[in-house]
């Protein structure tokens, strides 16, 4: 059988073998492999492609596991193989290739059986899932059926669990709860040798602490157990202005360092331009499209960005509205925002945390989701961040970048330092994420363009000595891994000789070459 996998991984360029009649014969290698589920002529697969849009790398084949067993199969085949790889898909949301092989097998983690279970361990609930479902699935069926949801979130849900696990999933609720990576007790993971295991704080703990935040280096999640909450009923979502960086960053801390019960249920922010530009000025401010944003309400001392505070917060149905206003009223009379550039809306809890999807339907009918998205995650130190507000957002980004650029701090004390994740110093550190969303060239900038602006701030931030961390990170050789983990790159190498010693899994973050 690996005789069989290595004919088509030998000899020259996929593109030329595809021409042949030597095509990957999908059912043979099915067989061969004793799979469950299925594989994809690699041809019409999704593998070679992602939400960045920047690279397209071929692989040997698409396969559609069923489950854990299957995850396990091929990973074994690939170990006696004498250079395949084996990259698991989550939903592609990665911007640089992360989930590609070359020449390698790609597992299409959605296709995994449908595994949901609420279950009750010493009076707190949990939900098991696999680790290709959808977060927005998981919210669904959560709320609906249970009344309960996870408590720790990112912005948008079409992202599968796996896939955010293994970066750390943040979103306006991270002050409070930490990442999604600190809100999961227990794994079901298959290393790199093609071995299952569970595990958790306490059992098997390096692999469980390994492979949150481990970019998918140490083994594939094939199951998550996620902590759950009560989920509330409604939200009140409130976006408001501020002039100065200072003032901003001021009350966004003093947000987020407030007890539990002392301030809003999430806390983001962004930074946009003061201008009536529709993508990146005035009108991305508003809630919904009957609120109108009055420029004149801005101080005449503000520069060329303005920013925005967003906060939310939960509310059962059964507490009276004007309850809600004194609530939301006592918390924004505390921040010191522009008077009268203040934006409400009251939705389903639901609807608040889809609000991305509405977001991306707009962008697809816009011919925007589909074109390159040259996106750039950071964190940095709050030491460092109104340097960088002076060097990036006031300078090198002073016009936007076409879609939102959001900062907001989080609390390093939320974070498992045993995890894979590193972070800047200092309890405070900013997120940054210039998420760009342009038409596609020559309507819109081209891509090199926009990647040649991100090179510029990583290397202002290098060349100034500034605290900071690539989130979602990528780096095209290993001395950039290595500088990026740090004083934790020798946790992690050994991480990754223990758990997948052939270098198989996760080609595509490009940290380790497959051992042939
Ligand atoms: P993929 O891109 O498919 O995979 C990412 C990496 O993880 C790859 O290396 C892959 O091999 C590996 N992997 C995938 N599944 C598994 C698994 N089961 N086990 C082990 N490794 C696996 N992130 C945030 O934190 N907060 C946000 O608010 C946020 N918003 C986003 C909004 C949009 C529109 C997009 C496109 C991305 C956003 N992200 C956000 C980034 C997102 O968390 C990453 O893209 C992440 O990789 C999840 O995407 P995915 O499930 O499609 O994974």
């Amino acid at each position: 059988m690996i005789a069989y996998l290595e004919r088509f991984v030998h000899g020259n360029d996929v593109e030329s073998r595809q021409n042949d009649d030597d095509v990957v014969d999908c059912t043979s290698l099915c067989d061969a492999l004793n799979l469950q589920g299925s594989i994809d002529s690699v041809a019409t697969g999704l593998a070679d492609k992602d939400f960045g849009g920047l690279r397209s790398i071929k692989p040997l084949a698409l396969i559609r596991p069923a489950g854990t067993d299957d995850v396990a199969r091929v990973v074994k085949a690939a170990a006696r193989s004498s250079n395949l790889t084996v990259a698991a898909r989550g939903n592609g949301h990665s911007i640089n290739g992360q989930a590609m092989a070359d020449r390698g097998l790609v597992l299409d983690m959605r296709s995994m059986e449908d595994v949901f279970d609420v279950v009750v361990v010493n009076g707190t609930a949990y939900v098991d899932v696999s680790g290709g479902a959808l977060w927005e699935d998981v919210l669904k069926r959560c709320v609906s059926g249970f009344c309960l949801a996870p408590r720790s979130w990112t912005d948008y849900l079409s992202l599968t669990v796996g896939g955010t696990l293994s970066n750390a999933g943040v979103s306006g609720q991270a002050f409070r709860y930490g990442p999604q990576t600190s809100n999961v007790t227990e794994l079901e993971v298959v290393t790199g040798k093609g071995e299952i295991f569970v595990c958790s704080e306490t059992e098997n703990s390096e692999l469980f602490f390994g492979a949150l935040g481990g970019l998918g280096q140490f083994g594939i999640i094939t199951r998550a157990r996620i902590l759950l909450q009560p989920a509330p009923d409604m939200v009140r979502w409130i976006r408001v202005v501020y002039s100065e960086f200072e003032e901003f960053t001021r009350d966004a801390e003093f947000l987020v360092t407030q007890q539990d019960g002392d301030s809003f249920d999430y806390v983001e922010g962004f930074v946009f331009v003061n201008g009536d530009d529709p993508a990146n000025g005035w009108p991305s401010v508003p809630l919904d499209s009957n609120h109108g944003f009055d420029p004149t309400r801005i101080p005449k001392t503000a520069g060329s960005v303005l920013y925005c505070l967003e906060v939310a917060l939960h509310y059962r149905n059964t507490v009276h509205p004007s309850t809600v206003d004194m609530v939301v009223d006592g918390l924004l009379g505390r921040l010191g925002f522009v008077e009268n550039l203040k934006f409400e809306l009251d939705l389903s809890y639901m609807e608040f945390l889809l609000r991305v999807k509405r977001a991306e339907e707009h962008a697809r009918a816009h011919g925007l989701w589909d074109a390159p998205h040259p996106w750039l995650n950071l964190f940095v130190s709050k030491s460092d961040i109104e340097e960088f507000d002076r060097a990036v957002f006031k300078n090198i980004l002073k016009g936007g970048v076409g879609g939102p650029m959001l900062i907001y701090p989080l609390l390093r004390s939320m974070w498992d330092t045993r995890t894979s994740v590193v972070l800047p110093e200092g309890e405070i550190f900013y997120i940054v994420a210039l998420l760009r969303s342009n038409l596609p060239y020559p309507k819109g900038p081209s891509p090199e363009k926009l990647v040649a602006q991100n090179h510029e701030v990583i290397q202002y931030c290098i060349k100034h000595g500034l605290d900071f961390k690539l989130y979602l990170p990528h780096y095209e050789i290993q001395e950039g891994w290595k500088r990026h983990f740090g004083n934790q790159w020798t946790r992690f190498e050994e991480r990754k000789e223990n758990f997948d010693p052939l270098y198989i899994l996760a080609p595509g973050q490009k940290i380790f070459s497959r051992i042939h």
